[in-house]
């Protein structure tokens, strides 16, 4: 039973992007014996970290855990949906951990999970974490055939094969719409759901955090208050501050300090779901210097694994996938 595995050593021999997709069809087919949702969520928390990799490819659990409570507690507090296993007989765990903890603080179901206590958030991603070590790690390497990624419960890390890593940025919108297409098609034949046309957009939803204002503070307190692409000053009420993701939410997934810039509603409207004129690139890459430079810590960790070339990286890559449209303020 892979699933019970401490260690899975990396298949490392070269792989062709037809061989993994092969695998990676089959993990998502009926084909594989899928008694729970967690292999997509665990998809989709690889791809929501795919630009958070160190130079070997690595992810820590932390990271991942993160990503994956705040996706279940999206399903299971927000959306009410509780049933994730096959075995209707059986609640998936991580179902139960998040349940237990909601009861205990009488936490409201419209509480979102990054608003949640430091506290309660801590102790609510150590037991989720310990549900992943039993039953996620394991069992999506086992899917995998150990092609995609080895992992260590010792050391609490995650490492993407480098090849399937660029596969997974090159396709990357291609696979987000295929897992979220197949997790709510589970999703959806295990619980009662009274409105199935809108479940595949909470589905597509439940990697969002509610709100950008710790960043937009942060941002605030470095840089003048302007908007990044058409200069024009934020206050004296005349426009309204938002945080604009600088490449599309839609294709990172994340929410990365380096990839946020302060924006007029304006900009923010009309740059809606595009990429910014490529310009720009340069633009935010001297912003993001000057913010590796503030020496301030919480910036530090949020910027752990930046680097300068990662906003032209992610640029050239949501080109790749068809975010053909730009705009800039004219
Ligand atoms: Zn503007």
């Amino acid at each position: 039973m892979s699933h019970k595995l401490k260690v899975g050593e990396l298949q490392e021999a070269y792989r062709t992007d037809e061989e993994i997709w092969r695998i990676f069809t089959i993990v998502l087919s009926t084909k594989s014996v899928k008694s729970s949702t967690y292999k997509f969520a665990l998809m989709k928390a690889l791809i929501e970290n795919l630009y958070n990799v160190n130079e070997d490819c690595e992810l820590t659990y932390n990271q991942l855990v993160y990503t994956f409570a705040k996706m279940y507690w999206n399903l299971v507090v927000k959306n009410n949906l509780l049933e994730h296993n096959s075995n209707k007989q059986k609640k998936a765990k991580v179902v139960t951990v998040i349940k237990a903890i909601q009861q205990r603080y009488f936490i409201p179901d419209d509480l979102m999970f990054d608003t949640l206590d430091d506290s309660i958030q801590l102790e609510l991603t150590n037991k989720v974490k310990a549900v992943m070590k039993e039953n996620v790690f394991g069992a999506l390497y086992g899917d995998t055939n150990g092609v995609f990624y080895a992992f260590n419960h010792q050391v609490e890390v995650l490492r993407l094969h480098p090849t399937v890593h660029q596969f997974m940025m090159k396709y990357q919108r291609l696979i987000i719409y295929l897992t979220n297409y197949h997790m709510a098609k589970m999703i959806d034949s295990l619980n009662e759901v009274p409105d199935t046309n809108g479940l595949l957009n909470k589905i597509e939803s439940i990697a969002k955090r509610t709100s950008l204002k710790p960043f937009e503070k942060l941002l605030l307190s470095y840089f003048d208050s302007c908007c990044f692409y058409c200069q024009k000053p934020l206050k004296m009420g005349i426009r309204e501050t938002h945080v604009d993701h600088f490449i599309p939410w839609s294709f990172v997934q994340s929410d990365q300090i380096w990839n946020l810039v302060l924006s007029c509603n304006q900009c923010n409207l009309k740059k809606s779901d595009k990429l910014p004129f490529r310009a720009f690139v340069d633009v935010i890459m001297e912003r993001n210097e000057v913010l590796r430079e503030t020496g301030d810590s919480q910036v530090a960790r949020w910027m752990e694994n930046y680097r300068r070339d990662k906003v032209g990286l992610l640029y050239e890559y949501a080109v790749r996938n068809g975010f053909d449209g730009v705009w800039g303020p004219g």
